[in-house]
């Protein structure tokens, strides 16, 4: 006599019962794209995407999973875990071949290794840049440390370096080599579940989700990864809710073993009111800089530049554009396109003299003022540090060099108010305009900070 067919619906009970048993982040890794068969009321077969999750299960679940399947089929003695690759399995139920489906169902959460979203949709978050590979970043002195351990997360994810934070100056390459980590990988192992994302997406995502009560899905989306890429986690700076939030997202990927990478302005210990806890676990692993450029590296990076735009620059030209221009690499680069754009629009070839008239023509401009460069010139006048600057007090003595700050900001750079409150201490745009509404208003009577401001200005050359 055939074996009589189980109950309609078991499989999904008995993963019911094994997600109660279980953590959500137990379940999801382990269970989430594992399916049930159910042969015959005698058998059951745990299907799961390879061998590293049979013996897995085997070695930690089998007690658990056999006291879950006797609540549901008593009668169930035999108990088997089998590789079945997700893209080998079948459609929807279990009739055809025996097998259920590895898509979302009762019994499944979002399964682990397929329809998981590797690349986020530009509306929601970034991209990744095309140009930002390993290929494609010129190594010096600078960026030596910062690369080989890139490279070593590539080759040992979670393990080698974690966290990997890496810091330093604006458009010195942070967001290209760590892009290029996530490319590295996904060219690896497509399915590797990569989420790479700035810091503000974060925490935007994570407001979303506090206004629409769905923490669910928002941890869902951030604990079930391979690896995490936060760009520019400075500003975590003033968020205190979110700091919380990542350190929870931090140590559920950590304790998985899931590699976590993290760009920043400065290291962990000078970003301002971030938690002593999160500033410890960003050392865990390691903390490299990617310094300024030297000549050599700016030269080869402006000759790789036009190479990419089709044109050979000779090797003066080059020569002269990496003595001219050595604040950062961004700027580097739009310096080339600058020449090239223009090369082309005259149809003139790009030598020497073209560069020098190019540049020329730019440097008849204002000159062009840095963010960092108004901290240093104020911090120097007021006899403040840059970290008192950025962090929250809140006595005169700081809070007025800070705004004279975003004062001078506002009148000799084109950044937003934003962009200026993120530079002291991640300080929303309405702080910003309130400082530099204050500053404009104080001018006007107080004789000596007048004086104290012009002569920031000269320390400028503004
Ligand atoms: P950051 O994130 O530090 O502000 P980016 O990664 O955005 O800087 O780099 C700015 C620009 O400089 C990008 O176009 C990037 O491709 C380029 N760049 C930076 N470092 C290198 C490098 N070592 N080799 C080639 N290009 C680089
Ligand atoms: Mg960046």
């Amino acid at each position: 006599m055939a074996p009589a067919a189980p109950p309609a619906g078991a499989p999904e009970l008995i993963l019911g019962e094994l997600r109660k048993e279980l953590t959500e982040h137990q379940f999801g890794c382990w269970f989430g794209a594992a399916t049930l068969d159910t042969p015959h009321s005698g058998r059951i077969r745990l299907n799961v995407p390879n061998n590293f999750y049979r013996e897995w299960i085997q070695t930690k679940y089998l007690t658990l999973l056999r006291s879950c399947v006797a609540r549901i089929l008593p009668g169930a003695t035999e108990i088997e875990v089998a590789v079945q690759p997700p893209a080998a399995a079948q459609g929807p139920g279990t009739p055809t071949n025996g097998r259920s489906t590895p898509t979302r169902g009762p019994g499944t959460i979002a399964p682990a290794s397929n329809g998981f979203e590797r690349r986020l949709g530009p509306s929601r978050d970034l991209e990744l840049n095309e140009r930002y590979t390993f290929d494609n970043f010129v190594l010096g002195p600078s960026n030596r440390i910062p690369h080989a351990a890139a490279l070593g997360v590539v080759q040992h994810p979670g393990k080698a370096y974690n966290p990997l934070f890496i810091h330093g100056s604006v458009g010195l390459g942070k967001t290209h080599l760590i892009q290029a980590i996530c490319h590295a990988l996904l060219e690896r192992r497509c399915d590797t579940k990569v989420l790479y994302l700035n810091c503000e997406s974060f925490t935007n995502d994570f407001i979303h989700a506090l206004e629409h009560t769905d923490l669910e899905r928002f941890r869902n989306r951030y604990r079930y990864l391979d690896i995490l890429v936060v760009d520019d986690i400075h500003f975590l700076a003033n968020k205190d809710r979110t700091q919380e939030e990542f350190f929870h997202t931090f140590n559920t990927l950590y304790n998985a073993g899931k590699q976590i990478v993290l760009s920043s302005d400065s290291p962990p210990g000078e970003i301002p009111t971030l938690e002593s806890r999160l500033v410890s676990r960003f050392r865990w692993g390691m903390v490299a800089e990617i310094e300024k450029p030297v000549y050599e590296t700016r030269f080869s990076i402006a000759r790789r530049k036009a190479r990419t735009m089709g044109v050979d620059m000779p090797e003066d030209a080059a020569r002269f554009i990496a003595e001219t221009v050595d604040s950062n690499i961004r700027e580097l680069e739009g310096s080339v396109v600058k020449v090239v754009g223009s090369a082309l629009i005259m149809e003139r070839p790009v030598t020497l003299a073209l560069v020098k008239d190019v540049l020329r023509n730019a440097d008849n401009a204002p000159p062009r003022i840095t963010m960092e460069e108004i901290i240093n010139a104020t911090t120097r006048q007021y006899q403040v540090k840059v970290s008192e600057l950025q962090s929250k007090k809140r006595t005169q003595s700081i809070t007025l060099p800070r705004q004279v700050c975003m004062f001078l900001a506002r009148q000799l750079t084109g950044l937003s108010l934003e962009e200026i409150g993120g530079y002291l201490g991640g300080r929303d745009h309405t702080t910003v305009m309130y400082a530099v509404e204050r500053i404009l208003e104080l001018e006007q009577r107080d004789q000596r900070l007048r004086t104290t401001i012009a002569s920031i200005r000269d320390r400028l050359g503004a």
